[in-house]
């Protein structure tokens, strides 16, 4: 159907409707009608007239009676059937009022009784066109089978004022007629202006519920079409809703820059929608977050749908001859599974969603209550979190790290503590990462350092002070100001300071984090590279940023996972790190056959329980002294 015939479709119904919304002139004219029948009849005492009136009485109540219960809108059989059972009720209706009209004057009824009938008559007539011109084939039907019998029975009488009555009332048929079609046109023109400006107000708020760059539904279309989802959801549907973040959409659009960018969303979109089942809704939700929404049989087929939804992102896009590696990372929440309204649902997946993004990305994770209850507890962490900076109740314990050789304290990390009025000690594997979600990491992490280089500046020159930094703390603006103001301030030598830093800080942003490493490294800084093994362990890193040691993740010493394969990856890493003259430090060590097997493996420094826990920076001072004293008196009894 062309664009034309449905807004003359439209207009059509309209008009259609027109006549059918103004039942009370209807009933009115029926009354009048039927009224003036039976008066005719009582004074003609006429049996034909009678049969004439009861069926012209039966017409009209049908009439009524149908016409108070079409609906105009209504598109099905029985509707159409309707209207055709009231467009022959009109004719016969209007047929009746004339013949019945005619035959008072063929019958040579009283004066005053053709009076009535005939201005009825041609009342009704006159009235019809114009209320009927909606649509007109009918209003004209009803106006010339009123009048005709009137003009017929009046033109044969053959005097001349029944002449002049015929001629009359013959020229009423072409000013109706012209009446008819001019309120017709009226009535279209109007309808189809109105129809053109609400097309109008449709587009503009398409236009509004859209992305320009992928052409998907934008945010405010996501949640017009998810309302309209819900009102249409009975007991037993499910909606799937999976959230998306593209896992390294920042990298390509800063290094390719914004126009690649838009190639890459408009493709996911591409892509997104020849996955998503029919009647999805497939939206973006700003940066580089998709939402796609539908309905679901079962959790097992929502779990199907995101496996193909994350395939089809994690393959490789091809843009100017270029082979990009985007990946995403996925959060899937079902309705009413995982909450009952829509907020609870949004809600679900943007935690699930996070919960796959902490996870190592490039991964869906779906939806469960645990997460909230995680939710909650972060936020009260972070809430403490900040009282605590305030209140001094944060402190920075040292724990060594150990050369294997000579079992002399090469270096002491810094590690954070928190002991909390109520609850005791809180570990920092719980609340770091809140503070690196919140932000806070960026005032804890400055106070770390601080108080780290301070302490260090009191120990032996010989021995270093390790800090750990996370990725968000560098990525900070002003990280490596920040880093040097403290060792400046505590006068502590910028070699003597290490800094740890994890395989995630590489994920993401680049040149940031190069400048940081080498304007730090230019100064003398060192740095480690921590918990090598439980991330990428990419080579590359290695190979691009001047690391001085190498931390290898204490689940490579103790834990399920220790055998032969793990001690082979160590005297790897071991081998590695003496070629490229780096350290080698083993974590976690606990016993002393980890350190035997870890210093066999070629590990230079280990650290770990075995040789000391974390302790205050009084009893690191201590512990140094004592290994001072010890070598002092080693010497003097040599
Ligand atoms: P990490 O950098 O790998 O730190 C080593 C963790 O292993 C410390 O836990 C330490 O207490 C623990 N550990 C040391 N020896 C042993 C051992 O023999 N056996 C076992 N089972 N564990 C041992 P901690 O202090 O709970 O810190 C956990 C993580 O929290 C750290 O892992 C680090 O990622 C983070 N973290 C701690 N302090 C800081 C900080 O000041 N800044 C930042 N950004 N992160 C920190
Ligand atoms: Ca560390
Ligand atoms: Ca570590």
């Amino acid at each position: 159907m062309k664009a034309g015939d449905a807004l003359d479709g439209r207009v059509r119904g309209k008009l259609v409707t027109s006549l059918y919304t103004q039942p009370a002139s209807l009933a009115i004219g029926a009354f009048c009608g039927v009224g003036s029948a039976w008066a005719v009849t009582y004074y003609s005492a006429n049996p034909y007239l009678l049969g004439a009136t009861v069926l012209l009485t039966a017409i009209a109540v049908l009439r009524v009676a149908t016409a108070t219960r079409l609906e105009p809108d209504r598109e099905d059989r029985d509707a159409k059937r309707l209207e055709l059972w009231y467009e022959a009720g009109a004719f016969s209706f209007a047929f009746l009022v004339g013949a019945i009209a005619a035959a008072t004057i063929s019958l040579d009824l009283d004066p005053g009784v053709q009076l009535i009938m005939v201005s009825y008559a041609i009342a009704y007539a006159a009235a019809i066109a114009a209320r009927n011109a909606g649509r007109p084939m009918i209003a004209i039907g009803q106006l010339f089978l009123a009048l005709l019998p009137l003009i017929i029975v009046c033109a044969l009488e053959g005097d001349v004022v029944h002449g002049i009555m015929a001629v009359t009332t013959f020229l009423l048929l072409p000013a109706m007629v012209s009446i008819t079609f001019n309120v017709f046109d009226v009535l279209r023109e109007s309808i189809a202006a109105a129809e053109t400006s609400q097309k109008m107000a449709d587009k503009m708020r398409d236009l509004a519920r859209t992305d320009v760059v992928t052409g998907l539904s934008n945010r405010a279309g996501l949640n017009h079409e998810m309302v309209e989802k819900l009102m249409t959801m009975g007991d037993k549907d499910k909606l799937a809703l999976f959230w998306l973040d593209l896992d390294k959409f920042k990298e390509v659009n800063d290094t390719l820059g914004h126009p690649v960018g838009d190639r890459v969303l408009s493709e996911v979109a591409r892509r997104l929608r020849e996955v998503a089942p029919d009647g999805a809704t497939v939206a973006r939700f700003g940066g580089d977050e998709f939402i796609v929404a539908c309905d679901v049989v079962s959790r097992a087929a929502s779990e199907e749908l995101a496996t193909r939804l994350l395939e089809t992102i994690s393959t490789p896009f091809r843009i100017d001859g270029e082979l990009l590696d985007i990946g995403t990372s996925m959060g899937v929440a079902l309705l009413p599974d995982d909450g009952s309204d829509l907020d609870a649902v949004m809600q679900g997946a943007d935690l699930s969603l996070y919960h796959a993004k902490v996870n190592g990305r490039n991964q869906i994770s779906f939806f469960d209550a645990s997460m909230t209850r995680n939710l909650m507890r972060r936020k009260e962490i972070e809430a403490e979190l900040r009282a605590a900076l305030q209140r001094d109740e944060l402190s920075i314990f040292f724990q060594p790290i150990v050369d294997l050789e000579t079992g002399r304290i090469r270096t002491f990390e810094a590690l954070v503590r928190w002991f909390h009025p109520e609850k005791g000690e809180m570990k920092p594997d719980e609340f770091i990462p809140v503070a690196e979600e919140t932000g806070v990491i960026i005032t804890l992490g400055n106070w770390i350092t601080t108080q780290a280089a301070k302490a260090a500046a009191c120990w032996p020159e010989d021995v270093t002070i390790a800090v750990n930094l996370s990725p968000v703390q560098i990525r900070a603006p002003g990280s490596a100001l920040g880093i040097l103001n403290a060792i400046k301030e505590a006068k502590l030598d910028p070699s003597r300071l290490e800094l740890e830093v994890t395989e995630s800080l590489f994920l993401d942003d680049n040149r940031h984090t190069t400048r940081f490493i080498e304007q730090l490294a230019a100064e003398g800084v060192r740095f480690a590279l921590d918990d090598f093994g439980t991330g990428y362990s990419s080579l590359g890193y290695i190979n691009k940023f001047p690391f001085k040691k190498i931390k290898v993740d204490r689940s490579f010493v103790s834990g399920p996972n220790v055998g032969r394969k793990s001690d082979a990856i160590i005297r790897a890493v071991a081998e590695l790190g003496s070629q490229l003259e780096m350290d080698i430090v083993a974590e976690g060590l606990e016993t002393i056959e980890q350190v035997n097997v870890v210093r066999d493996a070629g590990c230079t420094l280990g650290q770990g329980y075995y040789f000391s826990r974390a302790v205050p920076d009084y009893l690191a001072a201590t512990l140094l002294t004592q290994e001072r004293q010890k070598d002092r008196s080693i010497r003097m009894a040599g």
